[in-house]
C-alpha cells in the first residue's frame, strides 16, 4: 500500500502518520521523489482503515500495491534506483560493462583479461570462482583461490569486481567483493536469498533458466525485505525450444522491468546466446531497450578456456564490440563512466 502526501506535508504531522502506522505493525519508508513524499507500507494492511486515512490533512491519496512484489515495484519508488558502488554509478543514464572471464584460472589469465577489459573502456571486472557446473566432473571454479586471484586482479587495475556466490558457507570471503552475483540456478535459493538481503553489498540478480519475470521480482524482493535495497537484476536468457543458441534472450524483460520497477536492468548477451557472434549486435539491442549495462565474457584464449570459451571473446573482438557500445552509448546519450 501507499500513501501519497500533500505538497509541504509538515514534519510533524508526518512523523505523527508514521508513528500510527508503524503501530500497526507494518514496515514504513518515505520516499522523497521530486515534488511528492509517499510513505510505502508493508506487511499485514488488512488492518488499514482507508476511509480514516483519507481524511487526515496531510493525505493527498491512498493506494493498494496489487503486485506481489512491493519494494522492488516501481509505484514503491517512482524515481530509478541508481546504485553506487565505489567511483561507479548503476542505473538512469549511467551504463555499466562488467566483463571478464567465465572463470578464473590463473593470476596471469585474470591479471591479463582484466587490463585488456579496462583499457577498451569496461568499469567492472567480472569472473567466477565458485562455478555453478552442469556436470560434477567439469571445472568446478577455483573458490577461495579464485577470489584471491580476482583481488590481486583489482589492485593491478583499480577495477571493482563482480563474483559469484553459491553458497551460504563461503558468506564470509566475500568481503572485499564490490558486488555479489546471485547465478541463474540460484534465483530462488531463498534462504541465500535471504542472507543476502542483510549484508550491504549490490547483488547482481540472475534470472533463472526458466523463471517469469514475476518471480524474478519476488526474488529481488526477498533481499529488499532483508533490508538490502541495492539488486541489479540482469536478464541471461530463457529456455526456450530453440537450439541455435544456448538460451534466447527475452529483450522484452527490460523494458518490462523498467515500467514496473525501479531497479537497475542489465543484460548478458554472452550467456543469452552461447555464440560470440551475437554478442555485438544484442549489445547493441540492450541499450536500444533501456538496458542499463550488460556483462560480456572475455578471455585471453577462448579455445583453452576450462569454461565457456565458445561464447568467451578475445581480447580484441572485446575491443571491437566496446567500439559499437560506446557510439550506441553515445547515440542514447548515456555515460559510460571511466573505472
Ligand atoms: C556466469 O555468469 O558465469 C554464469 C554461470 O551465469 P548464469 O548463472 O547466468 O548461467
Ligand atoms: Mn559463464
Amino acid at each position: 500500500m501507499i500513501v501519497i502526501l500533500k505538497e509541504g506535508a509538515p514534519k510533524d504531522h508526518v512523523n505523527h502518520l508514521l508513528n500510527d502506522l508503524t503501530q500497526l505493525g507494518l514496515k514504513t519508508d518515505v520516499i522523497k521523489g521530486e515534488h511528492k513524499q509517499i510513505i510505502t507500507l508493508i506487511g499485514d494492511t488488512t488492518k488499514v482503515d482507508i476511509e480514516n486515512l483519507m481524511a487526515r490533512q496531510v493525505v493527498e491519496n491512498v493506494r493498494r500495491v496489487s503486485e506481489p512484489y512491493k519494494a522492488a515495484n516501481r509505484k514503491f519508488h517512482p524515481d530509478d534506483t541508481i546504485i553506487t558502488v565505489g567511483n561507479q554509478k548503476i542505473g538512469q543514464g549511467y551504463f555499466t560493462v562488467m566483463s571478464g572471464p567465465c572463470s578464473v584460472e590463473t593470476e596471469e589469465q585474470i591479471v591479463e583479461v582484466a587490463e585488456r577489459v579496462k583499457a577498451a573502456g569496461a568499469n567492472f571486472l567480472r569472473g567466477g570462482a565458485f562455478k555453478p557446473r552442469t556436470s560434477p566432473y567439469s571445472f568446478q571454479g577455483l573458490g577461495a583461490t579464485g577470489l584471491e586471484l580476482l583481488l590481486k586482479a583489482k589492485k593491478a587495475t583499480g577495477l571493482q569486481i563482480v563474483t559469484e556466490i553459491m553458497s551460504l558457507r563461503d558468506i564470509d570471503l566475500f568481503a572485499d567483493v564490490d558486488i555479489i552475483q546471485v547465478g541463474a540456478r540460484n534465483m530462488q535459493n531463498f534462504e541465500l536469498l535471504k542472507e543476502l538481503g542483510h549484508c550491504n553489498k549490490p547483488i547482481l540478480l540472475k534470472r533463472g533458466l526458466a523463471n517469469t519475470i514475476e518471480e524474478w521480482l519476488m526474488s529481488a524482493e526477498y533481499i529488499m525485505a532483508g533490508g538490502n535495497t541495492n539488486v541489479i537484476m540482469c536478464e541471461r536468457g530463457i529456455r526456450t525450444y530453440e537450439t541455435m543458441t544456448r538460451n534466447t534472450l527475452d529483450i522484452s524483460a527490460v523494458p518490462l522491468l523498467k515500467q514496473v520497477s525501479h531497479l537497475p536492468v542489465i543484460v548478458d548477451p554472452s550467456h543469452a546466446t552461447g555464440l560470440t557472434s551475437l554478442v555485438k549486435p544484442l549489445s547493441k539491442a540492450a541499450i536500444a531497450a533501456g538496458a542499463d549495462g550488460v556483462m560480456i565474457e572475455v578471455h585471453n584464449c577462448p579455445s583453452k578456456a576450462l569454461s565457456d570459451g565458445a561464447q568467451s571473446l578475445t581480447p580484441d573482438q572485446f575491443d571491437n564490440v566496446m567500439e559499437s557500445i560506446k557510439r550506441q552509448l553515445e547515440f542514447e546519450g548515456k555515460t559510460l563512466l571511466k573505472a
